[in-house]
């Protein structure tokens, strides 16, 4: 670990139109950005090993505090050093504050300007979660980035979703007030629903605050692509040129495509995990279902232009195989692709702005993407049509 007075200072290396190439330096290494955290819920990235997650150049690990709160509890894993000590990662992780899964997971919950009490959907016991008690949960589990505990409202509920900015504007205060720790960036959280004029006072109130780094929540959960790009679009103004900027939740290739065009520079999902459970290959412009009879012969690698150790080694023929004889490693595989897909997706990214590509490296992505998903849409699925 290293501690100098750069921590936690952010260096935009290029810009292209919107779109950013940056540095934020951690306490466990730098976060090269355009950057995909995989989601490791349970303190691990479902299926996949640390020495895997490496071998793909995974940088950044999200993790759960709702999850670890109630199973195995913050207090455990700040007894054997952490987070980082515990899942066997060295390299940086984001914790989220909570608030999300309490409000999707949790059974009975109660909310309050004071907090959320809610039903355990483990074993149905009670809990308080507070912005105090979220910081203290976040500090025992002591990852690089923490976030302030938010309020997430249903997107399309413009008294609600006022209601919930103004109590994360609250609870964002009493989450700065809270922490101790000072080797951990504390991001804010933008909300306001699909509602522009609500975002827009959202980031500016955040950006009052002076965090380290804004995360946009509350987008993803069933509000049009059109949708998320206006509300990206309304944000990217307001945030300081010179802080990370994380879009919440959001990592299909497309969605990480029209974030960076819109100033985005650090994504999250389990997409390509849920996926590759669910037999599912993702390529950047389309998705396979392995399971499909048509790749019982079929010797071809997933995707013959891809790298990952899965394509390099292994057949659909193979895989395929696996998944019919229920075999664990079928998962394992397909993680493995999915997330190097995203990853190195995002890395390219990267080095196209620093080259002064994007706009090409976009607009190609975009025709591509059209040009796959137009033909798909042609095939009958008796023509075997494989997308999911
Ligand atoms: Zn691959």
């Amino acid at each position: 670990m290293f501690m100098d007075r750069h921590l936690f200072e952010f260096t935009l290396q290029a810009k292209q139109n919107r779109a950013r190439a940056g540095t934020f330096l951690t306490p466990h290494g730098p976060i090269l950005t355009p950057i995909f955290a995989p989601v490791g819920t349970q303190a691990s990235v479902k299926a996949v090993t640390s020495s895997q997650l490496i071998d793909i150049d995974t940088n950044l690990v999200l993790s759960n505090t709702y999850h670890l709160y109630l199973r195995p509890g913050d207090e455990l894993i700040a007894q054997i050093g952490g987070l980082h000590e515990f899942m066997n990662w060295k390299r940086p992780i984001l914790t989220d504050s909570g608030g999300y899964q309490v409000y999707s997971l949790a059974e009975s919950r109660k909310i309050t300007d004071d907090g959320v009490t809610f039903r355990s959907h483990i074993d149905g016991s009670m809990h308080h979660l507070t912005p105090e008690k979220s910081i203290s949960i976040q500090e025992n589990l002591g990852a690089d980035i923490i976030m302030v505990f938010d309020e997430c409202a249903p997107p399309y509920d413009q008294a609600y979703s006022e209601n919930a900015m103004n109590r994360t504007h609250a609870w964002a205060l009493r989450c700065q007030a809270a922490k101790k720790r000072t080797d951990q960036a504390l991001f804010g959280i933008v909300q306001g629903g699909v509602f522009p004029d609500l975002r827009n006072r959202s980031a500016e109130f955040l950006v009052g605050l002076d965090f380290p780094g804004y995360a946009i929540g509350g987008l993803s959960v069933g509000e049009t692509k059109d949708e998320m790009n206006t509300v990206l679009e309304a944000v990217d103004p307001l945030l300081p040129e010179n802080k990370p900027r994380y879009l919440m939740g959001v990592g299909t290739p497309l969605d990480i495509i029209n974030g960076v065009i819109r100033g985005i520079d650090i994504f999250d999902c389990v997409l390509p995990t849920r996926l590759a459970r669910h037999h599912a290959a993702m390529t950047r412009y389309r998705r396979y279902n392995l399971l499909n009879a048509s790749y019982a012969k079929d010797f071809k690698p997933i995707d013959d232009t891809c790298d990952c150790y899965t394509c390099k080694n292994y057949s659909r023929a193979y895989i395929r195989h696996l998944i019919m004889a229920k075999e664990i490693l079928a998962a394992t595989l397909l993680s493995i692709h999915n997330l190097f897909s995203l990853i190195h997706l995002t890395t390219e990214i990267r080095q196209s702005i620093l080259n002064n590509q994007f706009i090409h490296f976009a607009e190609s992505f975009l025709t591509e993407f059209e040009d796959a998903n137009r033909n798909l849409r042609d095939l009958s699925p008796e023509k075997g049509s494989t997308q999911i």
